[in-house]
Parts: structure tokens; sequence; C-alpha cells
């Protein structure tokens, strides 16, 4: 008999509010009726104010995110195509598979798990590709299994100084929402995300936001693909209505966490969760251990991935949480499996939830063996939240 609520941690789904939760208990709709897009029309529109466009093309297809990465590749390239990926981290490395499985010519380059994405070589491999036989460029923007944040505006200039004509394509999955993006900023030409991280949703839709360049591209663009076809989506978008059944509770549940976001404020949202990142990551240095990430600036605001000491093994850490104290981490991916675990601290989150993740982590932590001094991460994190350094401290957004 578990008692109290799970103490939900991963990087998604992350908490759903109540708020949320409730306007999605709705009874069905008939969405060929005449006022279906009294509901859906103003969701494309305030979408495309969180993605930071204002002409892109919102599209949200039912499924994850992993099938907005299907609908953005299938979409605009051609058998064959060749596309520059960079692998660093369990998300991208999938990325790079599903983009090898449909048939891309993928250019990869392989970078250590914790860098971010390698600027400087898409730079030299763009300006070598003197006959733009590169198609597009792909950007995990938050690769989510080392807690990276990379730099996409960086790519956008490293493809402007060779006047590279290549599209960009931006994995926003867990950045979107949470962390600064700025699709027309960036002259980002198709971005993704999911409903189950920033957005606080469950998990069921892949929404995406498409450049008028990448429209262009999806006209003639001879991947096989149905289900995901942007013309018919579009097409029936324009009414307010989907080519197949859309997943109607969510849709309301987007509207209310549209609400949520407005009604704290986009920016706001974002300096939230950096304020929360750097407690948690203020917490995890006080217990002597390191991120995964390889420098500070690149540390993600929504995740941090922890390696714990040689001789322990994450899994335990994990599974002592979870067993013991009713609450989940984010397990280590790939090579990080048994070597790190996770902090998720995105979407609907606050100080007093970032102290119990520290809290609960230093017990797991102790109990797999890990030395340190209970209350240490806390208690820095608690300094930050409320003490003397966080009045003192400056933390502008990339955006003042
Ligand atoms: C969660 C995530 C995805 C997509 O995962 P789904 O399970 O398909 O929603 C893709 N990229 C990143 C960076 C993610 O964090």
């Amino acid at each position: 008999m578990r008692t109290g609520q799970l103490q939900l941690f991963i990087p998604g789904p992350t908490n759903v509010p109540d708020s949320v939760r409730q306007a999605m208990n709705v009874p069905m709709q008939d969405m060929r009726a005449s006022d279906f897009g009294d509901l859906t029309l103003p969701l494309f529109d305030r979408l495309r104010g969180l993605f930071r466009t204002r002409t892109g093309q919102v599209m949200m297809f039912p499924g994850s995110g992993t099938a907005a990465w299907e609908a953005a590749i299938t979409n605009t390239l051609n058998p064959g195509d060749r596309v520059l990926m960079a692998r660093h981290g369990q998300f991208s490395a999938l990325w790079v598979e599903m983009a090898e499985r449909l048939g891309l010519d993928v250019e990869v380059i392989d970078v250590p798990w914790g860098a971010g994405c390698p600027v400087a070589d898409f730079a030299r491999h763009l300006g070598n590709d003197r006959k733009d036989r590169i198609r597009a460029v792909f950007v995990t923007h938050n690769e989510t299994a080392t807690g990276v944040t990379s730099d996409v505006a960086a790519v956008r200039r490293a493809l402007d100084e060779c006047f590279h004509d290549a599209l960009l394509f931006v994995d926003g999955v867990s950045s979107i929402a949470s962390i600064d993006f700025r699709m027309d900023d960036w002259g980002v030409d198709l971005a993704v995300t999911g409903s189950q991280k920033g957005l606080m949703l469950p998990p069921g839709l892949g929404i995406l936001a498409v450049s008028e360049k990448a429209m262009e591209a999806s006209r003639t663009a001879t991947l096989r693909r149905a289900y995901f076809e942007f013309s018919d989506m579009v097409r029936m978008n324009a009414g307010g209505y989907f080519p197949y059944t859309p997943p109607i509770p969510l849709l309301h549940g987007l509207r209310a966490a549209l609400d949520r976001i407005d009604a704290e404020g986009l920016d706001a949202v974002i300096a939230r969760h950096r304020r929360l990142a750097e407690g948690v990551r203020r917490g995890i240095a006080a217990w002597g251990l390191d991120l995964i990430a390889a420098h500070p600036s690149l540390c993600s605001d929504t995740v941090s991935a922890i390696r714990v000491p040689q001789g322990v093994d994450a899994r335990d850490v994990l599974r002592i949480a979870y067993d013991d104290f009713h609450t989940s981490f984010g397990a280590g991916l790939g090579p990080l499996q048994g070597r790190a675990f996770r902090i998720g601290h995105l979407g609907d989150l606050n100080e007093a939830m970032c102290l119990t993740a520290l809290s609960v982590a230093e017990m797991a932590l102790l109990r797999a063996g890990v030395q340190l001094q209970p209350g240490a991460g806390v208690g820095a994190a608690q300094l930050w939240f409320a003490g003397p350094d966080r009045a003192a401290a400056r933390l502008p957004l990339a955006a003042e």
C-alpha cells in the first residue's frame, strides 16, 4: 500500500496541473460540427506564440514527439537526401537512426555525450559542401539524456556565414515552453515538440511549427508518407478540422495549459525554469557529484543528468527512490545506464517540489552507498531559493 502522491521528477511525462486534468474531462463532441473550430482554431495561433513564430505553420499530429520527428522528415525530404546531424545523447542518436531508416544519407558527427551540438564541425562540413548537397541540418536543442542545451542560433549563423541553403530542423521536445526558443529569430525551418513535457499535458500530441521554406519543400518532397501528410493536415486545419479523429480531450487540455502559460507569461515560465534548475544544480554540486553536461554553459534548465561515483549503480538509486520513497527519477539512457540518473525539473514545478527531489535523492544515494552529508544538497538549494545570494543574483534571460 503506497500512501501520498507519486513524486514525479522525470523529464516527461511531467506533472499535469489539476486545472489541465479537469479541462480534459469532457463529454465527447462532434469533430465535424460547425463550431469545432471554436476550440481548435485559437490553439494554432497560440502555439505560434509558444514557438515564437509569426509565420510558421503549426500542426498537431496524434502521436508522441517521435511521430513529429517522422512527420518532419518525410514531408520535407527525398530518398537519399544528405543531412547533417550530431550524436551526443540518446535522443539525438535516435533521431539519426530514424533518418537512416527512412532512407536519408546522414552525415553524422559523433561527439562525447555531455557535449553540445558541435557547431564548429557543422560549420566546417557546411563550408566544404560547395554544391549545397546537404539538404537539412538537425539540432537537438535540449538533449534530454545528458541534460545539455545547445546553441541553435550559432548553427543558424554557421549556415548563414557560408551562405548555405539547407533547412534547419530543431528537436525542441524538452525545451519549447520551458527554455528560451525563438523560431523566427533563429531562422528555424522546422521545430518539433510533444505534449508531455513543457506543455504539462499527457503524452499524445506531436506538435510541429513549419517555416514557409519548409512548407515549400514539402510540396515536392518524395519520401513516402500517408498519415503524416502535411497538405492534408493544413487543408483540414484551415477550417479548424483534422483529416482524422483528433484526441479531443488533449485539445481541451492544451487550451487550459496555454491559459496557464499565458497567465504566468512565457518569459516568466522560462525564468522560473532557470531559477529552479539553478537550485537543483547547486544541490548536486553540494553533494560533490558531477553533471554529465561537460561545461556549465551547456547545463539544461529542464533536466539534470547526474553521474554517480564509481562502484555505485545508478539503477539502485532509481529503484530505492521508487520502492522506498514513491519518487521517480529519470534513468540513465544508453551508455549512461547504471552510471547516471536524471532529475527532471520542467513543467508545473516550484521550489518546494525541487527540494523534495533533492531530499529524496539524498536518501536514495545514501542507501545506494554514496557518501554524502544528508541535507547538504537541500541546504544549498534552500540558500539559492531563499537566501541572500538569490536576492543579489541577476539572472538575465537571453532575451534581455
Ligand atoms: C521526449 C523527447 C523526444 C520524444 O519522445 P517521445 O517519447 O516520442 O515523445 C524527442 N526528443 C527529445 C529531446 C525528448 O526529450
